[in-house]
């Protein structure tokens, strides 16, 4: 099975393609991970597209589909893959159509959570993530069960990510209603699209996912 999950920033794609893709032995391809992953390495793609992530601007077209084009001929993907972050313009979805047709794959779903923008600062700017496993969690809605502690490892070294301030999230929100939501329309028309309601808890999310996906 092969699925997009989109949203805005901060609607809980990330924390939702995670858990959709250990329940189901898919693999998660996230955009945002493999170019955060670049920047930190200093490679060159990471050099050109420090200052736009920095900034809360798209990266290029042309690198996100390149990553995206090699990465989903590796062998893990051999169950199917979940998009996190990818498509992000109607160019990467016409993109994403004509590689997985040359590839002879399909899309499945596209996974959309819904979540208003009034939401959305409150969330990112007390998200952060343990160093060592990944898990995600949030000041005030998910902080992890001790104090400090990661629930999953129990390392004690956390990371947040340096675009989760104020004024970068508000340049997210902007970029996400000018360049992604277009693509709503675009995947409304397949019969594909599966709009779930993100202000809930996570929970409460995944449950409708999982139903939305159930005849799947
Ligand atoms: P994310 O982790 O998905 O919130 O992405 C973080 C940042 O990475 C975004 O603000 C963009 O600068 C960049 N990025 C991630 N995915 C894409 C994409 N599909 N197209 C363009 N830029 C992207």
């Amino acid at each position: 099975m092969n699925l997009v999950v989109f949203g805005p920033p901060g609607a809980g794609k990330g924390t939702q393609a995670r858990m959709l893709a250990e329940a189901r032995g898919l693999v998660q391809l996230s955009t945002g991970d493999m170019l955060r992953a670049a920047v930190a390495a200093e490679t060159d793609i990471g050099k050109q597209v420090k200052e736009a992530m920095e900034t809360g601007q798209l990266c290029p077209d042309e690198i996100v589909i390149r990553l995206i084009s090699d990465r989903v001929d590796e062998p893990d993907g051999a169950n199917g893959f979940i998009l996190d972050g990818f498509p992000r313009t109607v160019a990467q979805a016409e993109a994403l159509d004509a590689l997985l047709k040359d590839k002879n794959k399909d899309l499945d779903a596209v996974v959309e959570i819904k979540v208003d923008d009034d939401l959305l600062v409150g969330r990112i700017t007390g998200r952060f993530t343990c160093a060592n496993c990944g898990e995600g969690y949030h000041e005030t809605f998910r902080p992890p069960k001790r104090p400090g502690v990661c629930d999953k490892c129990g390392s004690t070294e956390f990371t947040r990510r340096e675009d989760d301030n104020e004024e970068t999230v508000r340049r997210r929100l902007t970029a996400y209603h000018s360049e992604t939501e277009p693509l709503v329309d675009y995947y409304s028309g397949t019969g594909r699209m599966k709009t779930v309601d993100g202000a809930q808890d996570i929970a409460s999310v995944k449950e409708q996912i999982e139903e939305a996906l159930s005849g799947l």
